[in-house]
């Protein structure tokens, strides 16, 4: 259930890590199930980034 409230509750301002928040659906933006991302390399890890929302992840 914990899990749910996270991703209910997406806060855009914020960079998530992957070990945190896995992808709910694999590929897929957790706040807006959008699949076009730019990735770019940050803390020798990738940093995806939602092209349609803003959505930040560390993968
Ligand atoms: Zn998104």
């Amino acid at each position: 259930m914990e899990k749910q409230d996270k991703y209910a509750n997406i806060d855009l301002t914020k960079i998530y890590e992957y070990s945190e928040l896995p992808d709910k659906k694999s590929g897929r933006c957790d706040n807006c199930d959008g699949v076009n991302f730019k990735n770019s390399v940050g803390k020798s890890k990738f940093l995806r980034e939602c092209l349609n929302c803003g959505m930040k992840k560390y993968i």
